[in-house]
């Protein structure tokens, strides 16, 4: 399928060489006229596909609970900003706030979003106008306050740059056109880029998460600097790894990724030790990661499932069961392995609920 972002790319590749997966990804998610979160509402049943939050009102109100664990942790500031990367529908963040009001009736935050798709933020502004948000385009125009921030499979939509190994060094993995110019197809750069001095196997390849670094640099700066802590939840590896995590999604199946260029939305697994390691090269301090499971167990799931089973019908019972299963779930199908948590955090914070400390 032909999409109107392809003609462009391809008129771009053919005045100036084929082009970065960096570039390639953040005109496919982010083009301002035919990005896919700029065109479109992809979560749900009737999306492409189903987050966390959209599975179960449970997984909202966790980290609900976890923010008011963490809001007293630090010393309960009454000027906190709770802040919130790409947040979809809303749904996590309404979520949370319900939760909150009830385990921190102290507690009046201030709401800030970050949030670059006008869909997304209309649907945002729908369940959360309550709590009167401040949407942000980027995070350097967050306020300088104590907060505490959480991202939801956010790091995963990020565009990340590839290298393969090869005799002469790393060859950057590029987006050219097919050999009859109707196609995009993947190549390699001519020569090596000689500033990767990382060693790996020939014909490994390599994925540099470049933006997802910078921003886990910024952020950790402003908690080290202002207080607080950033939550991320995504699926990706605790440890680093070689291997192509490039995946292309379309109504809950997987194409290949260069085939709809905007039509699909495109993510790589999130290496996780990367960004614990920008962080804490700021001075941050590492929490987890750890799998999802473990962690929503930690904080109460099973309670808040029986909980809610008791004022419901069979039938709904049984579709609480089935969610928490589907969020804690560790073979292939479920998210309880695939996802981590991870937190990083202002230093003087020693201890985040469900979090372990990390060693150094
Ligand atoms: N957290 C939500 C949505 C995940 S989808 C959930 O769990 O359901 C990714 C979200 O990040 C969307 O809201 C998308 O519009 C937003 N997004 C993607 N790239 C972004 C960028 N560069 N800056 C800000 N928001 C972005």
């Amino acid at each position: 399928m032909t999409t109107p972002l392809f003609a462009e790319i391809r008129d771009e590749i053919l005045a100036s060489g084929p082009i970065g997966l960096d570039r390639y990804m953040g005109l496919c998610l982010g083009h301002p006229v035919h990005g896919y979160y700029r065109t479109r509402d992809p979560l749900g049943a009737r999306g492409d596909f189903v987050t966390a939050p959209e599975i179960s009102q449970m997984f909202g109100e966790l980290i609900g609970i976890w923010i008011a664990a963490t809001w007293a942790a630090m010393g309960a500031p009454a000027d906190l900003a709770i802040v919130e990367l790409g947040p979809g529908r809303g749904t996590l963040m309404q979520d949370a706030l319900r939760a909150l009001a009830r385990a921190a009736p102290d507690l009046r935050p201030a709401l800030h979003l970050v949030e670059t798709s006008p869909t997304l933020r209309a649907e945002q502004a729908a369940r959360l106008s309550a709590a009167a948000p401040t949407w942000h385009e980027r995070i350097e125009t967050l306020p300088q306050a104590p907060m505490i921030a959480v991202a939801n499979e956010f790091f995963d939509a990020l565009p990340v740059r590839q290298f393969q190994r090869a005799e002469r060094g790393w060859f950057e993995r590029l987006v050219g056109l097919g050999p009859d110019g109707s196609a995009l197809a993947f190549g390699l750069a001519a020569e090596p880029d000689t500033r990767i001095t990382a060693t790996g196997p020939n014909g490994v390849l390599m994925t540099l998460p470049g933006a997802a670094l910078d921003l886990a640099r910024a952020l950790a700066r402003r908690v080290v600097a202002g207080g607080g802590a950033v939550l991320a939840i995504d699926y990706g590896h605790a440890r680093p790894g070689f291997g192509d995590s490039l995946q292309a999604v379309r109504e809950h199946r997987f194409v290949p990724p260069l085939a709809e260029p905007g039509a699909a939305d495109l993510t790589t697994h999130v290496d996780f030790s990367a960004l614990g390691r920008a962080a804490t090269a700021e001075g941050a301090r590492l929490h987890g990661p750890v799998d999802q499971r473990d962690f929503l167990l930690a904080l109460g799931l099973r309670e808040r499932a029986e909980r809610l089973g008791r004022d419901a019908t069979p039938a709904q019972r049984d579709a609480i069961t089935a969610a928490a299963t589907r969020l804690t779930d560790t073979s292939r199908r479920g998210m309880g392995s695939l996802f981590k948590a991870m937190a990083f955090a202002d230093p003087a914070l020693h201890a985040l609920p469900a979090l372990p400390a990390s060693r150094p």
